[in-house]
Order: structure tokens, then sequence, then C-alpha cells
């Protein structure tokens, strides 16, 4: 074929119309079908790439949500329901085909939890996503600052969660992020005054838009923005945020509110009266109100639950009853060296008697176990002794007054 006449085989241009011919065995095509055709082609591997993605999604339904996180997290009943069904409802709401004639739009359900420290709030966070398969961020809301004050800006949350997700954009903007510590980001007085809250509102503020579904510029690498940094456009829509925090102190916002409401009722039966040792079961959203929050991030986490504090009880269950739980893991450490061990139910019962006489709560179950597990795990990779048994007075031992001591101040 002469050269002149040469032409693209697939829309007809002749060589002297295009930019570029490039030729194949039999065939030849031009620089504008070959865009075209990459169109296609990135176009088609995306919808593919949404389509495996909600077939990696595993959706439960709450019952088996809840089963899952039995598994895991001990007691906090209550909070294990009211959770499945919002992730049920999130998850329901993203995997529901968009349809224009469809009015009824599902609003987020995301989550706050309220509960002293070391109550299960991370760890139920990180079972969801890790049920769900979905990529999870956990921050903490003390490092939050208004946007040009030191510390991150709030976009850093998305960062970490682009990071969780080894930076595939679709698999981050269904993931979880849970907001620790949301507590201290509450407004230090009910007056806005003329000094400037750094920490507290405007940092509000600026979560707002993140839990209500926007799209929102992220640094990949974090840090602060940066003129040549390019950016990453996330889509916080379909990303469930759950908040946490202790509240310190906010039991009295709430006693304060349930004496008021048993004025002029027959408040003197007994089992009309609050259960005072769990008093954060009663909270309402106007509690958070008076504790700091701005009344808009109360209505943008408007899936509200509390943890209860954990009991003997509880704490002895940690020990030994969840899928991972403590016991069974050192258990396995010492298989590994062929160590069968063993531990008396009194030292367990030890362990969970000076977890709460120190007030170390389930943290402190880790340490303390670490404490007494040391010396054996220090020498009997290296003896014939194939037998561990931890009895209770063995545990004692281990466990100095001085030991203790030095718990309690890291805790
Ligand atoms: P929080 O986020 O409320 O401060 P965490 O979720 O970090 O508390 O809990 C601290 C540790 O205590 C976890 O690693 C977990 O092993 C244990 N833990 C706390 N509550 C429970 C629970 N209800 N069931 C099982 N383990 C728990």
């Amino acid at each position: 074929m002469a050269k002149e006449s040469l032409e693209c085989s697939f829309c007809g241009r002749k060589k002297p119309e295009t930019n570029l011919l490039i030729a194949g065995l039999d065939a030849h095509i031009c620089d504008r079908c070959i865009e075209q055709a990459h169109g296609i082609v990135a176009e088609e591997s995306k919808q593919t790439k949404n389509e495996d993605l909600s077939s990696e999604l595993v959706l439960k339904k709450p019952l088996e949500i809840k089963d899952f996180l039995d598994t895991y997290i001990i007691g906090q009943e209550r909070t294990k329901k009211v959770m499945s069904v919002a992730v049920y409802n999130h998850y329901k709401r993203l995997l529901q085909p968009s349809s224009l004639e469809d009015e009824v739009e599902i609003q987020k359900s995301n989550i706050i939890m309220v509960g002293q420290t070391g109550t299960g709030k991370t760890l139920m966070a990180k079972t969801i996503a890790k049920m769900l398969n979905v990529p999870l961020a956990i921050v903490d809301a003390t490092v939050l600052t208004e946007a040009g004050y030191v510390g991150e800006d709030v976009e850093s949350i998305l960062t970490r969660l682009l990071q969780a997700a080894d930076y595939n954009l679709e698999k981050a903007e269904r993931g979880i992020v849970f907001i620790d510590e949301i507590d201290k980001i509450a407004r230090k007085s009910d007056n806005p005054s003329i000094t400037r809250d750094v920490s507290g509102e405007g940092v509000q503020q600026g979560l707002l838009k993140l839990l209500e579904g926007t799209v929102v510029n992220v640094p990949p690498k974090g840090g602060r923005k940066h003129p040549d940094q390019k950016f990453i456009e996330v889509n916080t829509e379909n990303i469930l945020f759950i908040a946490g925090g202790a509240f310190d102190g906010i039991e009295r916002a709430i006693n304060k509110r349930l004496n008021m409401q048993s004025i002029g009722y027959s408040a003197s039966k007994n089992e009309d009266r609050p259960d005072e040792n769990n008093i954060l079961q009663y909270i309402i959203p106007r509690d958070l109100k008076e504790f700091g929050l701005i009344p808009e991030i109360i209505g943008r986490l408007p899936v509200l639950t509390h943890m209860n504090p954990l009991d003997t009880e509880t704490l002895r269950a940690i020990l030994t009853e969840p899928k991972n739980a403590i016991i069974k893991q050192y258990e396995k450490l010492f298989k590994m060296d062929d160590v069968t061990l063993t531990v008396t139910d009194e030292a367990l019962n030890y362990i969970v008697e000076k977890a709460i006489e120190y007030k170390l709560g389930a943290r402190g179950l880790r340490s303390l176990c670490e404490a007494i597990f040391t010396d054996a795990m220090f020498e009997l990779p290296s003896s014939d002794e194939k037998q561990l048994k931890v009895s209770r007075s063995y545990a004692e031992k281990k466990l100095s007054f001085d030991t203790i001591k030095k718990l309690k101040a890291v805790s």
C-alpha cells in the first residue's frame, strides 16, 4: 500500500489527517482511536472494580453482625445491637443503586460511643472493620486543630484512611474512620468567647463537612497543604464515621436532667430510680450538647450509644473468652516453643483483682499478664521444661508491689 493511502482501520482517517498512525499485523490505528479505546478500557475496568468491591464487601444481617461482635467483645450487649443495626443500614444505603426517581434518601448512620477509656470502643470499631473487610483509620481528635494552627488539619483523617486502604481510593471511600477522644474537642465553655478556642469549636466545624459527606482534597502523604503537592479527591459520602469519647463528668449533666425529670413524679418508687452505677446508659443527645459538642456535630452522629463500665465478671471473661483473648495469645506464644501453658482459675481471679484494685481496666490485664509471663518467656525457650503452670502464688511472686506501682504509673 502506498504510504499516503494508509488509513486508520477503525475510523478511516487518512494518515495525513492523524498525528500518529500505528501499524499492526493487518491493520492500522490512529492516535484518536487509541485515546478513545483507552477511555473505554478505563471505564470498563472501573466498573468491574466497583462490582468487585461490592462483592468483596461482605454485608451481613444485623443478627450475624452481632454474632461476630460477640466472638470478640464481651458484654456491651446494647451497644453491640445498636452498632449492628447502624452498620447494616449504612452499608445497605451504600449498596443501594442510586435512582433519580426515588425520593427517599437514606441518611448516614454515623455513630457516637460514650464510655470510659478501656471499655472496648476502639475494639468495637476494629471488629466491625475486620468483619466487613473494609479499611479502618483510627485517629485521635486531640491532635486535630483548626486549619492554620499547629497540629493536624481535619483532612489528615482521610490521609490515614487512604493509607489504610493502600491508596485504593474506591476502598477508602467505603471505609470506616474511628475518631477517638471526640470529647476533647468540646467547646470549653458555653460562651463562645472573644479569645479563639483553637482546639474546640473550630475543629468541630471542620469535622462537620467530613461527617455529612463531601469531596475533600486530601494530601496523600499527609502534612500541611502544600501548593506543589498533588491532592487526591476523596468523597466522604459513603465513609462510616464512628466517634468515641469518655466524656468525663457527663454523668453530672445526666443526673441533673434525670433529677429534674423526676420532680413531680412519684420518684419514691425504687424501680423508677436510675441505676447510680451506670448513669451513662441514660445519655441522650442533649447531654452531649451540654458537654460542649455543637448541635450540628451531634446531628451528624445520629446513632448515640454507651459503653458499660467493666465489672469483675467482664474482666475475668475478657482474659479467656474472646476469640483472641489475652490468655489464648500467651498459650499460642508458648506453644510455639512446645511449652504447654496452664493458668489456674485462682491465678486468673488474682489478675482481675489486681486490675480492679489498681484501677487498671481491661488494658491493665495485658500489662499484668506481661509482667507475670516475662520471666518464663525469657527462660523457657532455652530450657527443656515443656510445662508452665501459673498458680495464684506464682502470679503473686511475679507481681511484686513495685511492678504494680509501675503499671499504675503508665496506665
Ligand atoms: P477504648 O477504645 O474504649 O479506650 P479499647 O477498645 O482500646 O478501649 O480496649 C482496650 C483493650 O481492652 C482492648 O485491646 C481489648 O483487648 C480489651 N477490652 C476492652 N473491653 C473489652 C470487651 N468488652 N471485650 C473484650 N475485650 C475488651
